[in-house]
């Protein structure tokens, strides 16, 4: 059996009629910068995402950097975040120039640890009552923001990051890139902040075909300002605000994702289907693998279904000959880039991260994945595991 690691293929196959209709409207107008379907999918996506606003733009990329700004966010601020996400978090904080801050995740959800923003907060910080403003006690330099990742699919434990954000006068942008339709006690995720960033790179839940994103908010001015960012910060065309960006979300893409959003609750709810299959199939195994949790205030969405296992490369090796790829989301966590150097952050600063990077095995899961794949995908790690039972280390948890 050769199962693919993601299959976009099967997935336009079975829209291919109603996608290739939007994409000729769009080639019929021929309006395709802002056009009517950019628009319509911004309403459909607040209303999706339960916002007021929502606002198209390049990339998630893009979203959380035009987010950034639009938060007022500037050279010098820190800006708290996780070291274990895909690079793009932290990248837009560098690009306005402020300041990374790294916290440790929790080690059961994989997502910033509120309890150890708080200690960060509590040890490191002061709050000038008279700027009421958060700094660091040291630099004196403030602390304006913090952007939890929803990683794989999970959400993050908002409501006690919102707690300490309000105690502290922080702005939170959720990083929704993995995430979208994933909810936190109900609330789809990007509702809950000041801020929600969606990508609609290919390969994510609500994937265009290109680079895409969305900026999601409740706050008019903040959307006032994305939208402003996102064309050469005008408001009328040829009359210029600040410097803005060219950011704009493609008239083609947004009405491939028109068609594509119909039917994103079936696909997430598909994803959820096959997460929990594989979780049974672990279990009845009884495999030397953690399963990912799914904590009581979120439906996981599975972006990713990622498990934990020891002899990660051989049993990567094994499976690969067998017919299944794997992937690592993320083999280094970001502190210890060499991008990032010059933050003098050092192995054992984050020791969850760390022991994640080292363990964290993602398996394929897409809403077209069958349950004889994935039954052929567990009995192949059981194999490993009986082979290599001797010689292996069980997991830390
Ligand atoms: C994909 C991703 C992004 C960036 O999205 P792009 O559309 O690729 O720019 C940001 N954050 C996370 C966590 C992501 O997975």
């Amino acid at each position: 059996m050769q199962i693919p690691m993601l299959d976009l293929k099967v997935q336009y196959e079975s829209i291919r009629e109603e996608v290739n209709a939007a994409i000729q409207n769009v080639l019929n107008n021929c309006n395709f910068i802002m056009g009517e379907d950019v628009k319509k999918l911004e309403q459909e996506v607040a209303a999706y995402c339960g916002t007021k606003f929502a606002v198209g733009v390049a990339s998630g990329t893009d979203a959380l950097l035009l987010s950034l700004i639009a938060c007022g966010i500037k050279h010098g601020d820190g800006i708290i975040t996780t070291p274990f996400t895909f690079i793009a978090t932290t990248e837009a904080i560098s690009k306005v120039r402020g300041q990374i801050i790294f916290v440790d995740i929790d080690p059961q959800t994989y997502n910033l640890d509120p309890e150890k923003v708080k200690e960060y907060i509590e040890e490191k910080c002061t709050f000038n009552a008279k700027t009421g403003q958060l700094e660091n006690a040291q630099t004196r330099k403030p602390i304006k923001a913090i952007i939890p990742v929803h990683l794989y699919g999970h959400s993050a434990n908002m409501d006690p990051i919102m707690e300490l954000a309000k105690k502290y006068n922080l702005t939170v942008i959720e990083d929704c890139a993995q995430a979208i339709g994933a909810e936190y006690k109900g609330r789809k995720v990007g509702s809950i902040a000041d801020v929600g960033c969606i990508s609609f790179f290919p390969s994510k839940n609500l994937g265009c075909y290109g680079d895409g994103g969305m900026v999601v908010t409740n706050n008019d001015e903040i959307a006032r300002k994305v939208r402003i960012l996102r064309v050469h910060g005008c408001e009328t065309k040829y009359y210029h605000l600040i410097d803005g960006f060219n950011s704009r979300l493609d008239t083609i893409q947004a009405a491939v994702l028109r068609v594509k959003l119909k039917y994103l609750t079936q696909w997430n709810d598909q994803r959820r289907q096959r997460g929990h299959l594989y979780n049974s199939l672990f279990s009845q195994q009884r495999a030397e693998v953690v399963t990912p949790l799914e904590a009581d205030y979120t439906n996981h969405v599975f972006y990713a279904y990622t498990v934990r296992v020891s002899q990660r490369a051989e049993l990567m090796e094994y499976l690969k000959n067998q017919g299944i790829p794997t992937m690592i989301y993320y083999p280094v966590p970001l502190h210890l880039q060499d991008v990032y150097k010059h933050l003098n952050y050092k192995r054992g600063d984050f020791p969850i991260s760390e022991q994640l990077s080292d363990e964290v095995l993602s398996l394929p899961i897409y809403p077209e994945l069958t349950e004889e794949q994935q039954e052929y995908i567990v009995e192949k790690i059981g194999e490993f595991d009986k082979v290599n039972s001797q010689t292996r280390e069980p997991v830390n948890t």
